[in-house]
């Protein structure tokens, strides 16, 4: 089967940020974890590039957008590559691809009769391209970052929001997996039970945008542009669409779960396509117990991080830190606490510990499978199909540490002959298991210990305890101690 995930496409008014690398990481993880199952998987990022703010900012920065653009989309390409990101595709909102398909969707919703003029007025929060009413104001201001708002009166083009509130009600009942995780399809569900008003789809003053099919003074609400990013990179309605669509999970941060679970779905409707299967929310990230944000200037470049740290510790402790859904804090501090717990003292002191030991046997690594039931293993696959990834690694880490004991309980050190080599086989044999378990988290640690090992790549088939066929040539340790 198939699989198709999805980060949302990063808005390119300024570079990324840890939260930015939180979302990628975790598509990351699930999508190599699909491959490690030997699935054909199609996971895709790129970026969200028209609109208002980037409008400004090219101007406020002396260049035109499409330069502008250019500079900021460099960044995000880099970062994947420090970061190990293993898309499969990048699609850009500027390339004639994705433009080409934006433009026939819409042509799509208008002969529907999905789409008619009218005329909007609101409350415009320009940071956040969106229209408030008087009543989601808070205190005069915008809801979502508290800035000024202005008043504005424009001819636009609407989508007809209101005729999808049964259909999209009736589809949440049906597919219950859809709005991720559960306590926010109650939320969900209960807004689109109140009513849903059309919504604006073009924009008159703002020229970097898609033009509007049939009247080019309008360009396309950067909105509904960015979301068909999910198909326009499968070339809808051709292309690789059919073997792909419906996307099997659009990972997405909270702030844009109404975009991905209600107007996604109720558009797709409108054009006779089929919603993805699961949008999922995750959480957000603090620092240092305090929100992000540019005022405070206390945004984290992930590419310092993983410089500083190292792509694998900073991608383990993403996963691990934040139970996915819920909110967590980042802190240097709590990063240097897992890197000195968790990778220094029990996964790169077992592979240093074990291999020291396997360096110094001569006789063959061969025995009985003892310490295989240590492993949870059906546990950990139940999770990361759950998308509980923290939970995942928490139970591979109890196997790491259940093989540190077993080197102590079995006093490994002091044995000989057949009992020496039965001690390694279990180690060397768990070690080689954890080595395929760790690598959609920690690809590169994992390659390490296969290297040490001296084995091949293998799937997740062959997790099971099994001959050990591998030539040992230890390395020096994976991980070191750091100072926060
Ligand atoms: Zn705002």
């Amino acid at each position: 089967m198939p699989y198709y995930i999805t980060t949302p496409i990063y808005y390119v008014n300024d570079k990324p940020h840890i939260g930015h690398a939180y979302t990628t990481i975790v598509a990351d993880v699930i999508a190599r974890w699909q491959r490690l199952k030997n699935e054909e998987v199609f996971f895709l990022t790129g970026t969200d590039e028209h609109g208002e703010k980037i409008e400004k900012a090219a101007f406020a920065a002396g260049t035109t957008p499409a330069v502008f653009v250019d500079s900021i989309v460099g960044k995000y390409t880099e970062l994947w590559k420090i970061l190990d990101i293993s898309n499969d595709d990048f699609i850009r909102t500027t390339e004639e691809r994705h433009i080409a398909v934006v433009k026939s969707f819409v042509k799509q919703l208008i002969k529907g009769g999905d789409i008619y003029k009218g005329e909007y007025e609101g409350w415009y929060c320009t940071p956040d391209e969106t229209f408030f009413t008087k009543l989601q104001l808070v205190d005069g201001k915008c809801p979502e970052c508290g800035r000024p708002v202005k008043r504005l009166k424009e001819e636009s083009y609407f989508f007809r929001l209101s005729k999808y509130q049964g259909a999209l009600l009736r589809f949440y009942e049906n597919n219950a997996g859809f709005l991720a995780p559960e306590f926010r399809a109650r939320e969900i569900t209960n807004r689109v039970r109140n009513g849903l008003n059309d919504i604006s789809i073009t924009r008159k003053n703002v020229g970097w945008g898609i033009p509007f099919p049939g009247d080019e003074s309008h360009t396309i609400y950067v909105w509904v542009d960015a979301l068909l990013n999910y198909i326009s990179a499968l070339g809808w309605p051709d292309g690789i669409f059919a073997r792909f669509w419906p996307a099997n999970v659009h990972m997405v941060g909270k702030e844009i779960n109404w975009f991905h679970s209600v107007i996604w779905p109720a558009m797709l409707f409108s054009a006779g396509i089929e919603p993805p299967k699961k949008v999922f929310a995750h959480g957000w990230w603090t620092v240092e117990g305090k929100k992000m944000s540019k005022s405070v200037g206390n945004a984290i470049d992930p590419k310092v991080i993983a410089e500083r740290y190292g792509r694998d510790s900073l991608r383990y402790f993403m996963i691990r830190e934040m139970p996915l859904g819920d909110d967590g804090d980042f802190s240097e501090k709590a990063l240097a606490a897992r890197i000195n717990g968790e990778l220094v003292d029990d996964l790169g002191n077992l592979v240093y510990r074990a291999l020291t030991l396997a360096e110094r046997f001569g006789g063959s690594i061969s025995g009985t499978a003892e310490l295989e039931k240590s492993l949870d293993l059906e546990g950990i696959m139940k999770c990361i199909e759950g998308l509980d990834l923290s939970g995942a690694l928490e139970k591979v880490w109890s196997f790491i540490r259940a093989s540190n004991r077993y080197i102590n309980e079995k006093e490994a050190w002091k044995l000989s002959g057949e009992d020496f080599g039965n001690a390694l086989y279990n180690l060397v044999e768990a070690l080689r298991v954890i080595s395929i378990l760790i690598k959609p988290f920690m690809p590169g640690t994992s390659e390490s210990i296969r290297k040490q090992l001296g084995i091949q790549a293998e799937g997740l088939d062959a997790c099971r305890f099994k001959e050990f066929k591998g030539r040992i040539v230890k390395g020096p340790y994976l991980f070191e101690k750091v100072k926060a």
